[in-house]
This record gives C-alpha cells, sequence and structure tokens, in this order.
C-alpha cells in the first residue's frame, strides 16, 4: 500500500488534536482541513455524517457505520464521488497516517455551496470530507469507574417530523441546552426529553434502563444508534429482555441501573439520575457484564476491519 503525502504545514492560532483528514482529493494536517464559510453544512447545519471508531488497531462494525452515512445521503439527496470501498479505503488511509491505534473516526457530507449564492439546495456541490484524531469518550476514566451524574432536562429533542434522527445530523443547539440545564444542576451530563415528555437521548448517547434484569431503551425521536444496536446483539447471546419503547424519567429514577451507549465511550455506566441514586450508586451487575464483552468483541473478526499501517508489510 502506498501513503499519500500530507501538504505542507502552515501557522495556524488554534489548536487542534493531532490528526489527519481528507479533503477535495488530498490528505491534509487536522489543523489544514477547512470548511467555506459559505457551505450550507456550517450556515443551514445541512450535512450529515458518522463517526466509527479504531480501536486497537481495527475499525469497529464499519460496515453498520458505512450503511448508516450512505442512507443518510440519500435521504438527504445528496452524492459524493466515492462508493463504500473508497470511503473504506479514504477512512483507512486516514487513521493510518495520523498512525492513531485507538481513534474517533468522522465521514462527512455538507451540502456544500452554491456559485452564484443560490438558495436552491440542488444547484450546491456536495462536499464529502473526513477526518481522525485520537479516541474520545463521553465519560473520562473517573466517570467510566464510578458511574455519571446524569439529568434529565425539560428541553425537548428537535421532533422526527421537522429533522429525521435517523439521518446522523448536527442540529445540537436542544442538546446543548440539556448540558446546560444538567451543569446547572450539578450533573456531567444531560438527557433531554421526546414531544411526549418521555426520554429521548442526550448529547451524543442512547440510554438504557435496566429493572429486575430487563432493559429497556428509548424509541422515539431517537438516532438508532450502532452502539444501542450492539447492545441489543450482546442482550441476544446473554439471553437478556432487551426492548424498546417509552421510558419516563421516573422509570429512569427508579431503575436497578442504567448506562449510556455511544461509539465515542461505548457501554457508559450511569450512578445517578437527578440526584437519586441507582441501585447502590455504583456502575451496575449488568452494565459492567454488557461492557466487558462489548470490548471484548473489539476483537472479533467479524465485527472487526483491520488497518494496515506504514511499516506493516
Ligand atoms: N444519539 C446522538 C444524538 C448521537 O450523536 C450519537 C452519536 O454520536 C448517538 C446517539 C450514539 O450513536 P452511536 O452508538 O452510533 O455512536
Amino acid at each position: 500500500m502506498t501513503f499519500p503525502l500530507l501538504s505542507p504545514a502552515y501557522h495556524d492560532p488554534h489548536k487542534y488534536p493531532q490528526g489527519v483528514a481528507f479533503q477535495d482529493g488530498q490528505y491534509l494536517r487536522m489543523r489544514d482541513a477547512k470548511v467555506s464559510v459559505l457551505d450550507w453544512g456550517f450556515l443551514h447545519s445541512d450535512a450529515t455524517y458518522d463517526t466509527v471508531h479504531v480501536w486497537e488497531g481495527a475499525f469497529f462494525r464499519l460496515d453498520l457505520h458505512l450503511d448508516r452515512f450512505f442512507a443518510g445521503l440519500e435521504k438527504l439527496h445528496m452524492t459524493i464521488p466515492f462508493d463504500r470501498g473508497q470511503v473504506t479505503e479514504i477512512l483507512s488511509h486516514c487513521v493510518a497516517l495520523s498512525g492513531h491505534r485507538n481513534a474517533y473516526v468522522e465521514m462527512i457530507c455538507t451540502r456544500g455551496a452554491a456559485p452564484d449564492f443560490s438558495r436552491d439546495p440542488r444547484a450546491a456541490t456536495n462536499r464529502f470530507m473526513a477526518f481522525t484524531v485520537p479516541y474520545g469518550s463521553v465519560a473520562n476514566r473517573e466517570q467510566m469507574a464510578r458511574g455519571l451524574r446524569v439529568a434529565t432536562s425539560d428541553v425537548v429533542r428537535i421532533p422526527p417530523k421537522s429533522v429525521d434522527p435517523s439521518i446522523k445530523n448536527y442540529h445540537w443547539l436542544d442538546l446543548v441546552r440539556g448540558l446546560y440545564d444538567a451543569f446547572e444542576k450539578d450533573a456531567e451530563t444531560a438527557l433531554i426529553l421526546d414531544t411526549n415528555g418521555n426520554i429521548a437521548e442526550g448529547p451524543g448517547f442512547n440510554v438504557f434502563a435496566v429493572a429486575e434484569g430487563r432493559l429497556l431503551t428509548p424509541e422515539f425521536g431517537v438516532l438508532p444508534g450502532i452502539t444501542r444496536r450492539t447492545v441489543f446483539d450482546l442482550c441476544h447471546r446473554l439471553n437478556l429482555d432487551v426492548s424498546v419503547g417509552d421510558l419516563a424519567p421516573d422509570t429512569l429514577k427508579h431503575a436497578d441501573e442504567a448506562f449510556l451507549t455511544s461509539t465515542a465511550g461505548g457501554i457508559m455506566p450511569v450512578s445517578s439520575v437527578d440526584g437519586v441514586l441507582l441501585g447502590d450508586g455504583q456502575p451496575g451487575r449488568i452494565t459492567n457484564r454488557l461492557k466487558a464483552l462489548y470490548w471484548d468483541m473489539h476483537k472479533d473478526p467479524t465485527w472487526a476491519t483491520r488497518i494496515t499501517y506504514p511499516g506493516d508489510e
């Protein structure tokens, strides 16, 4: 395999994580990757994306992330000049060039800009880009060990009739409002509501409640997360009862245990909701079991796609 050259460095006052991006046919240092201020992705949040992680040198469930990304493109009437195989190659090159063995990898398509500033989205040239930075998690090491303090917020997640949540998107003003609510309540992260007053999701994650050995996760108005899907697969293997449906804030507060799921962090225990301790306030038994299995599955070649780094051959 040959590795394309990186662009030359130039001075930039901003600090960026170490990483590699792909834009307009070029591999760039993270700090050199730029988006036009006229791009509708920036001006109107008119974009879709997906995030996959690399763990110990292999992508985890890349096929599912590509399925979701390409389905989103179709629903948004966007096209990119690459097929799945080419996107896989671009993402692999980004990671290989970065040298990161544990990485956070995004593929993005923005509406782009129209040359005459037209308001017609069909006049815009869609723009594909990708990047990789070191792996990051919603929960830090300490929070993973003791469980996150979560607060519910009255903020309502943008309704599915407005924005289809199955298209992974950057409509985050509701989630960020929820975060500020949570910080005011001395919590570390937030869960916001669906239009019926049930729990929807949080900034970058889905949620599961566990009561009497049974798991429940919201169905309405949420991104169908790939980590959530992996929890379904693991429950199936373990013969655990898992269902999707309405999760009322009170049901969550009275659960024996709860956890959050995201590509950025995997399965993350919750220790309290709105100041109410779940169980004994420690990460729960089922949560811990699923978490251990989740990371074990990263070694299984059915779910892991190995990356070739420079010097590997
Ligand atoms: N919900 C939202 C709003 C997200 O942004 C994410 C991930 O970024 C998730 C849920 C979790 O999805 P996944 O498990 O595919 O990372």
